[in-house]
């Protein structure tokens, strides 16, 4: 146990939690290029957002660069799960290097929508987060205007920099691993002022089942640990979700970033895990936990995979 004076009744896992399919099918597309090609393999930005996948992949002969131009000429390099503006492609082309894209198919979708939208001649509004990654590569798809959520989102925000007609033509698409409440919220502030707007939601399944199954969670426990890295979107998402259920939240990446004065008082403790975060963690932080009893919570069944890239079939 972590402290002597308490014992933790009870863990409560949510389900679903930790990898989905765009997840695991960016680290399989690493892990292949190693076995085929041999080492190094160049990664363009962490190829999903966990500090332990990452340091397991550069173990096996994996580089982590951020920038294109870091990756020595011919090289290969693959792309992350969060997909990659055009520009990161041509800087390749300059350098004669061999891609191999690990981009989420759902996140190439909604690249798609926005180059078909801004063909439309619709302005094209993006819902996201300023400097993710994945808001980087969709707004490199075609022009578009960030509404950035990260508030909660109020009116004001959304007319802020829109000096536009109310019939304008209007098309919004969404980051993929947003919060479903506080991205309903933005779409609502955004139909008040254009309501005429197309509105696509692109939070993907992994996304939604995930906050669904710790908002269930939340109201059955003391405390939610939410197992994964601070840069995770999604991660941090359900932190948010959990608190806004009532029950304090905290992120971590794993056993040793739990503080027992969290702790203090409570007799269950919820744990669930970001779509990046590898079970492993979660088990150990269960070990850390030491509760006389593990629940098993049953949530919505996920039986999604994707093929990995055609140059690796
Ligand atoms: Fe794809 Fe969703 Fe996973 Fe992102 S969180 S990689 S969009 S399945």
């Amino acid at each position: 146990a972590l402290r002597e004076d308490y014992k933790m009744v009870e863990v409560v896992l949510s389900s679903p939690r930790g990898f989905c399919a765009g997840v695991v099918r960016a680290i399989d597309v690493v892990e292949e290029c190693l076995q085929r090609f041999g080492p190094p393999v160049y990664v363009k930005h962490q190829i999903v957002h966990n500090p332990y996948v990452v340091a397991e992949l550069e173990q096996k002969g994996a580089i982590t660069v951020e920038e294109v131009d870091e990756v020595p000429d011919g090289s290969l390099v693959v792309f992350s799960a969060h997909g990659s503006p055009p520009e990161d492609f041509e800087k390749a082309a300059e350098r004669n290097l061999r891609v191999i894209d690990a981009v989420c198919p759902l996140v190439t979708r909604v690249h798609n929508e926005a180059k078909k939208y801004h063909r439309e001649g619709k302005k094209v509004l993006l819902v996201g987060h300023h400097g993710h990654q994945e808001v980087r590569g969709t707004m490199g798809q075609a022009p578009m205007t960030l509404i950035n959520d990260s508030a909660p989102l109020s009116e004001q925000d959304v007319s802020a920099d829109m000096d536009w007609p109310a019939d304008s033509e209007i098309a919004v698409i969404t980051q993929t691993t947003l919060s479903v409440g506080d991205t309903a919220t933005a779409i609502g502030a955004i139909q008040e002022r254009f309501p005429g707007a197309v509105v696509r939601n692109d939070i993907c399944y992994a996304t939604t089942n995930r906050q669904d199954a710790v908002t269930q969670m939340a109201g059955l426990v003391d405390v939610v640990l939410v197992i994964g890295a601070q840069n995770s979107s999604n991660c941090n998402r359900l932190r948010e979700v959990a608190e806004a259920n009532g029950t304090p939240a905290y992120l971590i990446n794993g056993p040793d970033e739990i503080n027992p004065d969290w702790l203090v008082g409570c007799q269950r403790a919820g744990i669930t895990s970001g779509a990046s975060t590898p079970e492993v963690l979660v088990e150990a932080v269960i070990d850390a936990l030491d509760p006389e009893k593990v629940t098993f919570l049953e949530g919505a069944e996920e039986d999604i995979t994707f093929t990995l890239p055609r140059e690796l079939r």
